[in-house]
This record gives C-alpha cells, structure tokens and sequence, in this order.
C-alpha cells in the first residue's frame, strides 16, 4: 500500500501520488499517459497532472490498481 509519506518529491499536489517503492515498470505511464510521467534520470514515476475528468480519473484508478507493487496513491 501506497505510504503519502514517503512520496516522490516532484508529485503534482493533489489526490494521486507515487511513492518510492516505484520500481519503473511502465505501466502506470501506458495507463495513464495524461497524469503519469517518469523522472528520468531517478528512473521512477510520478504525478505530473492530476486528473481532470471522468476519463482521466478512471485511467489513475487503472494505474493504481495494477500497480505491481501499489507504489500509487489516492488517499487524502
Ligand atoms: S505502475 Fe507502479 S511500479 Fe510501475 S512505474 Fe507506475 S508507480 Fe512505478
């Protein structure tokens, strides 16, 4: 489970965040391309937009929930 406490630092304020035990598997970046970047030179996720709408929404849940290793968060 997601900890808000050791979130990576340049997460996007707001509902969804990535935190570090983010293992830079990708999926996260192909579900939710909008909201979802990588830190290249770190080599891990992070929100770079939070969602917007409906479908933006729905694509950070898909992200979040198959997360293999729930490195997403959504709790506020
Ligand atoms: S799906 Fe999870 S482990 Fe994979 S890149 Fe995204 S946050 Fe990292």
């Amino acid at each position: 489970m997601a900890d808000r406490a050791d979130i990576q630092p340049e997460n996007k304020e707001g509902k969804y965040y990535v935190d570090e035990q983010c293992i830079d598997c990708d999926l996260c970046r192909e579900e939710a391309p909008n909201n979802f970047t990588r830190q290249e030179e770190e080599g891990y996720s992070y929100v770079y937009k939070q969602p917007e709408n409906d479908e933006e929404e729905v694509d950070c849940q898909n992200a979040l929930d198959n997360c293999p290793v729930e490195a997403i968060g959504n709790d506020v």
